[in-house]
């Protein structure tokens, strides 16, 4: 199919793309027992007794969010972007390197269609807190929570992160550039 040819929904394909984001945050008990943070994902608090261990707030939700648009817009990473060892990113608010991806996005006339998150962690469940994870991603996102899915898993008690050791976390986004 030619690029610029419409394909059946009606989308040019030149106006979508797909990004996939990936994050896994080693958990250990709370400072000052070990190098854990308070527990965030999409900044929301989990009671938990370990916490993941990062430079930033150690949001792996928000990484892994940030991750896929850049991603879809073939720019670097949130590594890349954020360095984890410079001073600045230092138990900074994850939520502002999604927020300076969002603009990037717009920048280039990209806007998040919808997205899909998948939580894997042994506990706790976090089906209690989801619709506030939604909440958050879309509203620094800047879409309607429809349009913010998140999914929890169980690892089976396998491996790290069935032995709740880590969390880990995988997202699809799909941009599409505005009027696509
Ligand atoms: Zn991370």
């Amino acid at each position: 199919m030619n690029a610029q040819q419409s394909d059946n929904t009606g989308h040019n394909a030149q106006q979508l793309r797909v990004g996939h984001g990936y994050d896994l945050h080693r958990l250990e008990p709370r400072s000052p027992a070990g190098d854990g943070r308070a527990f965030l994902l999409g900044g929301v608090e989990l009671e938990h007794d370990l916490g993941p261990v990062g430079h930033s707030d150690a949001d792996a939700l928000y990484h892994a969010v940030t991750d896929a648009l850049l991603g879809a817009l073939g720019m670097e990473d949130i590594g890349q972007l954020f360095p984890d060892d410079s001073p600045e990113n230092e138990s900074r608010d994850s939520v502002e390197f999604l927020k300076e991806a969002v603009r990037r996005a717009g920048e280039d006339g990209w806007g998040v269609v919808n997205m899909d998150c998948t939580v894997i962690l042994e506990r706790p469940r976090i089906g209690p807190m989801k619709m506030r994870m939604r909440e958050n991603i879309a509203r620094a996102v800047g879409i309607d929570v429809e349009h913010v899915n998140v999914k929890g898993k169980s690892h089976e008690q396998v491996d790290a992160v069935g032995e709740g050791r880590a969390v880990e976390v995988h997202v699809v986004a799909l941009l599409g550039r505005a009027g696509g």
